[in-house]
């Protein structure tokens, strides 16, 4: 079987502060911006930097906080805002991808308890790889479906081809498109997904891909996750594909 086998450090992993969970009460290390270390950029509150804990091993994390607020999230920050918070990370993807050092550079987010991630200050994951065989990451059939927006080359769509199945929303754009349109469908998608989509979803995942010139984005709501697709590999592709489509654009656009 091809896979991408990589090492993770439990160790690291059992010493980064939590502040997810309810029980938890770690401080924010996001909020606490005097105390910060291993700043790359910054953009006024919009900080690129190199992320304490390494439990990826052989690979090098980085953490793009979005701002200074910790309770909010991409569909509230202004048009602006969220531009810049996008354009931060693609100008540093594209750097870490062009630079030579990494085979492969995965960008993400984590955002709410079921996404995996451990810090409720909105932020972005970079993660450089040495080695990493970038054409088992994803199939572009995964991010193609049925398009609810087009503008200036840049498409809004829902997944026909699903990678885990319920409610995958994709952005299709490249690095030299125009990064607005691609701010707002993520806005929108987001913002459908959290209250639209299904009743109290508290989270989602973004990620980024590449091949070439081309970026796919794909938004991915997270629950449980189906035991079909963890025990078997068994995808589904929904039945309501057309109704959240109409619901997007009538909605959003
Ligand atoms: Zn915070």
């Amino acid at each position: 079987m091809e896979i991408n086998l990589i090492k993770f450090d439990t160790t690291v992993g059992s010493t980064k502060p939590v502040t997810l969970i309810d029980n938890r009460h770690d401080a924010c290390p996001f909020c606490d911006v005097e105390h910060l270390t291993g700043i790359i950029d910054t953009d006024d509150d919009i900080i690129f930097l190199k992320n304490k804990y390494n439990v990826v091993v052989g690979a090098d994390q980085f953490v793009l906080i979005e701002g200074r607020e910790c309770g909010v999230d991409m569909p509230e920050y202004s048009l602006d805002h969220m531009i810049r918070v996008l354009s931060m990370a693609l100008k540093h993807w594209r750097r870490l991808l062009d630079g030579g050092r990494y085979e492969e550079v995965l960008l993400f987010k984590n955002f709410g308890p079921m996404s995996g991630g451990t810090i409720k200050h909105p932020h972005m994951q970079l993660v450089g790889f040495p080695e990493l065989r970038a054409e088992l990451l994803f199939d572009p059939i995964e991010l193609t479906g049925l398009e609810i927006k087009k503008e200036d080359g840049v498409e809004l769509n829902i997944s026909t081809c699903p990678r885990l199945g319920f409610g995958e929303l994709n952005v299709l754009t490249a690095f030299d498109l125009p990064i607005e349109p691609t701010a707002r469908f993520i806005q929108a998608g987001v913002h459908y997904l959290m209250h639209h989509f299904r009743k109290n979803l508290t989270s989602y995942n973004l990620f980024f891909y590449h091949r070439s010139e081309k970026i796919y984005i794909k938004m991915m709501p997270r629950f449980a996750t189906s035991p079909y697709f963890v025990g078997y590999n068994i995808r589904f592709r929904p039945n309501n594909l057309e109704r959240i489509a109409a619901e997007i654009k009538r909605l959003y656009f």
